[in-house]
């Protein structure tokens, strides 16, 4: 068994033996971070935003091993994992280890941890979520976030083109009426890969996977497309298609 050693305590969400929708490509294992300072009002993971359930980083270090035969990487979700520092590089440093493959999928208001994780090569893929255009952020999300994402956004990038991180995605979750903020976003993340997420709520009705391919047909760039009904699609509209033969 690997020891941490340290006595490093997980504020536990939950754990999915086997996912294949977590990280595109791969199977992998996900664990749930309890916690999140966000109240996303569209959050699928209400359940595990607050409250402790508390248990020894060893024992969630097993249960990824567990899973390693079925797997090749590890999913850190939530809540917010990057609220527990700790916790998050034990287990990202453990499965290193084992030689399991580390994702991320994070809101990206703590960019230190991120930083750290980074330089110390134990992330090899991160999904960050942007939740609006930045003039809306703070007021959305009703924190001072803003410029801790922009830091996360831009180290990501930065990452992936110095090579310390193989893999980076940016996930807009898209809500019926706030359509025309994607064009916005998009020009502030550059030539990352991003993916277009349906937004679910009880309030308003959901965009289809149509719905959400005409708004990528605005961008002049290949989206995945993730909705309920279709899993993710790669999506390239002929005005992407003309854009990438133009570069
Ligand atoms: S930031 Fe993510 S985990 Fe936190 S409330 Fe929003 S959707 Fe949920």
């Amino acid at each position: 068994m690997i020891r941490n050693g340290d006595d490093i305590r997980l504020n536990f969400g939950g754990f999915i033996p086997l996912s294949t929708v977590d990280w595109r490509g791969r199977s992998v294992c996900t664990v749930f971070f309890r916690g999140c300072p966000v109240r996303c009002t569209y959050c699928q993971n209400a359940a595990i935003l607050s409250g402790e359930n508390y248990r020894d980083t060893d024992d969630i270090i097993e249960l990824i091993k567990s899973s390693k035969l079925a797997v090749s990487g590890v999913v850190f979700s939530g809540g917010e994992p990057t609220l527990q520092r700790d916790a998050l590089i034990a287990l990202a440093r453990a499965s290193k280890k084992c030689g399991i493959c580390t994702g991320i999928q994070t809101n990206g208001i703590f960019p230190d941890v991120l930083a750290t994780l980074i330089k110390s090569r134990l992330l090899d893929r991160v999904a960050l979520d942007i939740k609006a255009r930045w003039a809306r952020y703070n007021n959305l999300l009703g924190g001072n976030y803003v410029e801790n994402v922009q830091r996360s956004l831009a180290l990501c990038t930065e990452a992936v083109r110095t090579g310390a991180l193989s893999e980076f995605q940016v996930v807009i979750t898209l809500f019926r009426g706030y359509d025309d903020e994607v064009a916005s976003i998009v020009q502030e993340i550059g030539d990352v890969d991003l993916v277009l997420q349906q937004g679910v709520t009880e309030s308003v009705l959901p965009l289809s996977e149509e719905e959400l391919k005409t708004i990528a047909d605005k961008l002049a760039r290949r989206v995945f497309i993730r909705t309920r009904e279709g899993g993710e699609v790669i999506y390239e509209s002929d005005r992407s298609r003309r854009a990438s033969r133009k570069r």
